[in-house]
């Protein structure tokens, strides 16, 4: 028997319409290339989305487009958002940090129709003009800030603005349609495409929500510092807008410590999200000026594992506590969330606690597996394959037909974790980033995270090197800060008594730089390559 309750489709029309009749004159303020303090509220962002929708549809635009973007966190991003994905167009948004190459394989898979882009970013549309095929690019900006441009087919973004109709009337939608695409940063191979449906995106921003993960409120001030090109930053101007919280975007200014403290310490931010490396920059900048951010409560961290050190510094100098999330691009990206630990706790277990990647959201079931598929014991030791399966993870891959889950039904991180007892899941390595050394596995996270908390390490990679011997071995690469004269021996002996002995590096390098991608992870495949032909210079005892 069914039950009888009405079904209303789950979409983010319902979040806008929401937002706007329930917060209106909640504040959204941005930085942008073309103005550094734009403010405004709900009611004229959402007034200006349905312009922008109307004017969508006069370019010719229809559901189910996939209309683009290659732009940073301001205002005009966010109407977009609303704008594409409540008309029933598809909100593609592009990593502009991706090699040229790979953007114009984006765009052509997913055949854009139109590509809304920031100033900045023109020349490299330019550059790839004759590699893509879409039928007009908007400039999002105002018509004093066009630049010039080779480009067909161009508009200026406030003049389609003021060309749309405030009363769009948006469409019924129903909540299994398309509403954004996201590729993967495909470090191996082309990139692929994710598609979110508007239930699973409504259902994730419920969940991002939820006391034990953002506990956002219509009090916050949050400010996305993770690019809206990046799993729709988190889903923080959805669920920003179902509480009506203050929403203040930092536009190209994401790794700048000085706009950042200025942007917290002015609009009164109470919580931040973003990559280990914007808190490191935010970090160096408060040390080197003093300045204080206390409007700040709590940043969520996820992207790649969040040294200890900053969680401290945050912590000690700030009075900022500091969330380790980890998710991924096929998981909308919410997968597990560190709460708040208890502070009866002694200290030492508080801190083993933080370094995990937290608990599963509800929502998401994980599961560890062994190379033969059976599944491993939850008792913090074991790792394994990372599997996951819930409301609003991946079927399949835009545009294949082939299902991207196990033959149960599973989805495959490409993450190799331990879960403990409690439900705490911890990340050791990415399945291809493991270190195997005489048939054993070594986490490189681990080793990494006890690298960088050394004073004079800025930071800290481990790669599994051949060695005749072993198979594989680890091999430390450090970028020093500059603090401190650093011997490679001093630091290998560090590792004693922390991890097992047959963990330890057998061999410490500097290097002025480690290469990222460009989702800003450590580009593992980068520093294989660089070191394939490394002699090692110490043996050990297994
Ligand atoms: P992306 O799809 O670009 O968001 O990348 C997802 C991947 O980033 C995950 O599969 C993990 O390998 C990594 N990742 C995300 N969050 C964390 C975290 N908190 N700690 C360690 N790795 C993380």
């Amino acid at each position: 028997m069914q039950g009888n309750m009405m079904q209303r489709q789950m979409t983010l029309t319902d979040v806008m319409r929401h937002a706007r009749t329930n917060y209106p004159n909640q504040e959204i303020v941005s930085v942008t290339a073309d103005n550094p303090a734009h403010r405004y509220t709900y009611k004229e962002s959402f007034t200006r989305a349905a312009q922008l929708a109307s004017a969508l549809e006069k370019l010719g635009a229809n559901a189910g487009d996939r209309i683009a973007s290659l732009a940073w966190n301001d205002y005009r991003h966010f109407e977009l958002y609303y704008a594409s994905s409540c008309s029933g167009m598809i909100c593609h948004t592009i990593n502009p940090r991706l090699f040229p190459e790979q953007i114009a394989f984006i765009i052509n898979h997913a055949e854009d129709k139109i590509i809304f882009t920031d100033s900045m970013f023109v020349p490299l549309l330019e550059a790839l003009s004759d590699k893509i095929k879409v039928e007009a690019f908007v400039v999002m900006t105002n018509k004093e800030n066009m630049p010039e441009s080779k480009l067909a087919n161009v508009h200026c973004y406030e003049d389609l603005i003021a060309s749309g109709d405030e009363n769009f009337s948006w469409p019924e939608l129903n909540e299994n349609d398309a509403a954004a695409l996201c590729y993967t940063s495909g470090t191996t191979g082309n990139p692929k495409g994710v598609l979110y449906s508007h239930r699973a995106m409504v259902i994730h921003s419920y969940a991002s929500l939820l006391p034990d993960v953002f506990d956002l409120s219509a009090t916050d001030v949050v400010m996305p510092i993770v690019p809206m090109f990046h799993v729709n930053a988190w889903s923080i101007p959805y669920g920003a807008a179902a509480v009506g919280a203050k929403i203040v975007f930092p536009g190209p200014k994401m790794a700048d410590g000085e706009t950042l403290s200025k942007l917290i310490n002015e609009e009164k931010v109470t919580i931040s999200a973003g990559v280990p490396t914007v808190w490191l920059a935010l970090l160096t900048y408060l040390r080197q000026t003093g300045i204080n951010i206390p409007s700040l409560q709590r940043v969520v961290s996820g992207g790649s594992a969040c040294p200890w050190s900053i969680m401290e510094e945050l912590e000690q100098k700030h009075d900022v506590y500091l969330h380790q999330a980890w998710g991924m691009t096929e998981m909308t990206p919410l997968g597990t969330y560190n709460a708040r630990v208890s502070t009866n706790l002694p200290p030492e277990k508080q801190k083993a606690l933080r370094l995990k990647q937290g608990k599963p959201s509800f929502g998401v079931e994980l599961r560890i597996v062994d190379e033969k598929g059976n599944e491993l014991p939850r008792d913090g030791v074991a790792f394994g394959a990372l599997q996951v399966r819930g409301y609003w993870i991946i079927e399949r891959y835009f545009k294949q037909t082939e299902s991207a889950l196990t033959a149960d039904g599973w989805f495959d991180t490409g993450d190799v974790a331990t879960l403990d007892p409690d439900g705490y899941m911890t990340i050791t390595d990415r399945t291809k980033d493991v270190i195997k050394s005489g048939g054993e596995w070594i986490s490189s996270i681990e080793l990494e995270n006890q690298a960088v908390a050394l004073d004079g390490v800025a930071e800290a990679a481990v790669i599994g090197v051949l060695h005749p011997k072993w198979d594989e071995r680890p091999l430390l690469i450090i970028v020093k800060d500059g603090s401190k004269e650093l011997e490679p021996n001093e630091i290998l002996a560090s590792f004693e008594g922390k991890v097992a002995k047959w963990w330890i590096p057998n061999d410490c390098v500097f290097v002025e730089e480690i290469p990222h991608t460009a989702t800003g992870k450590i580009s593992k495949k980068d520093l294989r390559e660089q070191f394939q032909n490394h002699q090692w210079t110490q043996e050990i005892e297994k």
